[in-house]
């Protein structure tokens, strides 16, 4: 009898203990065989953007291409799916590494109940330290990343696990390809897990010594730019974190990566976190700006029409990539809540409709602490000024340059302050909407009639 491994958020082989469960389980019930499956659940499509489902389509093509052509695609609920492939294949138990999502999670048990006798087994999860296992002593859940971090230093990680050499896929005639979608527009990089150990070795060999100075300037290269790899599970963060060294880089690095699992901790204690403020006073009592007005500037941000070209350029980047720069994820975010008076849930769903990393628990939980209402916030009175952002992290103007090109006559800085060029505008540059000194006290205004309530 074979085993089914079913792929979600690990399109890998390498380092993969649901895959080598898998093998172990169809090796003790039978002649080894192991059906490779991925489910297009419609309901992640539908929700998904074209970027991320483009992304998805090259990345399960390689998939495909690593398992000789053997991945079986369906789409459909996976509460019937699964089942019919258990009766198509007499597999004896499926095998996923655990989703701790909150679809995943609940999909998972309706899985577990559709499939009746045979076991639906959770074997390692999208993260070094799975969500819940880092707790305060009294077993209650952290709410602030440094000493969630400490905890996670001392709890440790597995070794990478081992290689599952020749994997004996069990062929099966009729199928689905993988999906090929529709262009997103979107200009993506390479998918899957060999692009992954080729950005990750490179980030390695020329990166990560000046990741600690470099990684927070917007015009340099100065990240690994593997967030949407680990998003798909290309590669584990477990096989990162077994050749992180001991350097500041290193170190800097490594705290990144517990940022993304403090994230999917948080979550996972508070599902509702997704879409709702953990500070709910944020949610019913503060007053967000409505109406067409909100629209238009909504728009004229989401298009990078704002007038402020740091914020302008990471829209723009947003569009042309599926990605941005942190630095600049956390400006655009806090201009769009703190000078445009807009909730963060906006934003955050124009983030998950483009970005090729969108991950639900770094995004909704990014926004919170941009917002000023999440676990572990940044302060809500700590405005960034966009104008001031731009300067200290793009200090040439290379940046703005790139993805501006009415910004593109103006030479070093001043492509930060067109507002004091005589020909500033003379490319059709917009005019800034809002004026950033007065919409931070208006924002500050507003925050002060939440204290006390
Ligand atoms: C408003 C906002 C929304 C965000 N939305 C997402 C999202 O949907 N998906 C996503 O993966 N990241 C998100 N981030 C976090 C961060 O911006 C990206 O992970 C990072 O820019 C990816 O680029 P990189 O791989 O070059 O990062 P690097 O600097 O090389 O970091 C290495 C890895 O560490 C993790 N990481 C780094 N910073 C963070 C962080 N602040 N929070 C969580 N994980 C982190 C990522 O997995 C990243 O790939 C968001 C941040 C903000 C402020």
């Amino acid at each position: 009898m074979p085993s089914i491994m079913w792929f979600r958020r690990d399109l890998r082989l390498r380092d993969n203990p649901a895959l080598l469960a898998a093998m172990e389980a169809a090796r003790a019930a039978g002649d080894g065989e192991v059906l490779g499956l991925f489910v297009v659940d419609p309901v992640l499509a539908d929700a998904s953007g074209p970027v991320r489902r483009q992304y998805l389509s090259s990345s399960l093509a390689a998939l495909d291409a690593s398992m000789g052509g053997r991945l079986q695609v369906r789409t459909g609920d996976p509460r019937a799916v699964l089942p019919a492939m258990v009766q198509l294949t007499g597999a004896a138990s499926v095998h996923v590494a655990a989703d701790y999502g909150p679809y995943g999670s609940s999909r998972d048990s309706a899985v577990e109940q559709a499939l009746g006798a045979v076991p639906l087994i959770r074997t390692g999860s999208p993260y070094a330290v799975a969500p819940g296992r880092v707790t305060k002593d009294d077993g209650t859940p952290y709410r602030v990343y440094t000493p969630f971090h400490r905890a996670w230093m001392r709890h440790g990680w597995r070794s990478p696990a081992d290689d599952p050499g020749e994997v004996a896929w069990l062929p099966l005639a009729g199928g689905e390809r993988p999906p090929t979608a529709a262009d997103g527009g979107v200009v993506l990089p390479a998918a899957g897990e060999q692009a992954a150990w080729e950005r990750w070795d490179a980030f390695r060999a020329d990166g990560l010594a000046d990741y600690a100075d470099r990684r927070d300037r917007a015009d340099l290269a100065g990240t690994s730019s593997l967030s949407h790899h680990l998003r798909w599970g290309e590669i584990h963060p477990r096989s990162l974190l077994a050749e992180i060294g001991e350097g500041e880089g290193d170190a800097v690095f490594r705290k990144e990566l517990c940022w993304r699992e403090f994230y999917a901790d948080v979550l996972w204690h508070h599902p509702r976190s997704a879409r709702a403020s953990l500070d709910q006073r944020f949610d019913t009592r503060m007053p967000w700006d409505t109406g067409a007005s909100a629209d238009d500037a909504f728009t004229a941000w989401a298009t990078g029409r704002t007038g402020y070209p740091f914020v302008d350029a990471g829209m723009r980047q947003l569009r042309a990539e599926g990605w941005v720069h942190n630095r600049v994820r956390m400006v655009v975010a806090s201009f769009l809540v703190k000078d445009l008076h807009l909730p963060w849930q906006r934003g955050a769903a124009e983030f998950m409709h483009w970005l090729r990393d969108a991950d639900l628990a770094s995004n909704a939980h990014g926004w919170q602490w941009t917002a000023g209402c999440g676990t572990d916030a940044s302060p809500f009175y700590r405005v960034f000024n966009p104008t001031a952002q731009g300067l200290k992290f793009d200090p040439e103007g290379d940046y703005v340059r790139r993805y501006v090109p009415e910004l593109a006559h103006l030479p070093g800085k001043a492509a930060h302050e067109p507002w004091d060029a005589l020909d500033g505008y003379a490319h059709g540059y917009p005019q800034r909407i809002v004026d950033h000194r007065h919409e931070r006290e208006a924002a500050l205004a507003a925050f002060a009639t939440l204290k006390g309530s």
